[in-house]
């Protein structure tokens, strides 16, 4: 066998097997063994997307961008499905948002056609799986999403999330921030800094962002929300953000000022900071994403949006998440795709975004 086939049949073996090497399960699998030992010797990165040049893109288990399912322990980035939507207020099925985005996210191929990044040949990428969520029991979610990112921070890696609904950021930030408050540059048709709902729940997607600046997770004078848009049920919705320092940029605004002004802005807001980055595909307009929960006509393109994150290139970025897919209203799969592709792009900057500090630190 060729090293360049070694290489490729190599991404075809379970993940397990690629990681204990010879002994495990299939150990009397002679044919396999064989294999593996040749994989070894020729490849140093077995988180590689399957080929689709040996496995077409609609066979095999649906892992998120074709990647082998890993432990956080193994990656440098870790993909992770959050099927959680019990922070609904109106429309749910966000829970099902992670198995469709892992389906339509076999479209996606290896290098960014415009900046040119091969996140894979960067970094270490893998499916780490599902966090293990109660839908019966929404704190009891919390707690385990929390727990589960902690472990995804004390392994050192970073995570790429696909949602679920947007109340999964905040035990997501919960895990991932020890010490500092990070920044945040958040993509929505919604603030998501309101109080409750309902007169008693604090906990639900239009909340999180409210709560993490109150735990201190979020520094608020680093944070920009970009795309906001819709009727409100009552004008003081805002007033927390703005009095909590949080720049907050309107669709009105980004439209008269253009997307790389306003990104410059936002650039600036976050500067060095450790970042994350928030992703509801409810940013875009409904034509483009109809699939979720809280549409909003009046949205930003396709276009716009991947142009934005691609200018988020040389931040700090320490995580991000894809949130409010719903497959139940969606159409054809397209916001799925729109998800799909959308995380590839985050994963792009984050993988050039962990290559740089890897670099920085030697
Ligand atoms: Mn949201
Ligand atoms: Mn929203």
């Amino acid at each position: 066998m060729s090293p360049e086939t070694a290489d490729r049949a190599c991404t075809m073996l379970p993940p397990r097997v690629r990681r204990d090497g010879v002994g495990d399960a299939l150990a009397s699998n002679v044919d396999r063994i064989a294999q593996i030992s040749e994989c070894d010797e020729v490849s140093s990165n077995h988180f590689q997307p399957l080929d689709s040049g040996l496995v077409p893109r609609f066979a095999g288990m649906p892992t998120f961008m074709r990647l082998p399912t890993a432990q956080p322990e193994d990656v440098d980035v870790a993909l992770i499905g959050v099927p959680f939507d019990s922070g609904t207020t109106n429309r749910p099925g966000a829970r099902h948002g992670p198995r469709e985005i892992r389906n339509q996210s076999s479209m996606v191929r290896r290098v960014h056609h415009a900046s040119g990044i091969s996140p894979f040949d960067l970094i270490r990428s893998g499916d780490c799986g599902d966090v293990p969520v109660n839908p019966l029991d929404l704190q009891d979610s919390l707690n385990k999403i929390a727990e589960f990112y902690g472990r995804v921070r004390a392994a050192g890696a970073v995570p790429l999330s696909a949602g679920g609904d947007h109340l999964i950021s905040l035990p997501i930030l919960r895990g991932i921030v020890s010490g500092s408050p990070l920044a945040m540059i958040h993509f929505d048709a919604h603030s998501d800094t309101y109080d409750n709902f309902f007169g008693t729940s604090r906990y639900n997607h239009g909340t999180p962002f409210r709560r993490a600046i109150e735990e201190e997770l979020l520094d608020p004078k680093r944070v920009v929300q970009i795309g906001l848009r819709g009727a409100i049920s009552d004008a003081a919705n805002y007033d927390f953000a703005r009095a909590a320092g949080v720049r907050m940029i309107f669709i009105e605004e980004l439209l008269s000022r253009g997307t790389e002004d306003v990104m410059a802005e936002a650039r600036n807001i976050v500067g060095t900071a450790p970042t994350y980055v928030s992703f509801d595909i409810d940013v875009l307009d409904p034509s483009f994403a109809p699939g979720t929960g809280t549409p909003e006509i009046g949205g930003i393109t396709t276009r716009e949006a991947q142009g934005m994150v691609r200018l988020l290139q040389g931040l700090d970025i320490r995580g991000a998440d894809l949130v409010e897919v719903s497959p139940p209203f969606d159409v054809g799969g397209v916001t799925a795709l729109t998800g799909a592709t959308m995380m590839f792009e985050l994963l792009c900057i984050l993988a050039h975004s962990f290559a740089q500090r890897a670099k920085n630190s030697v």
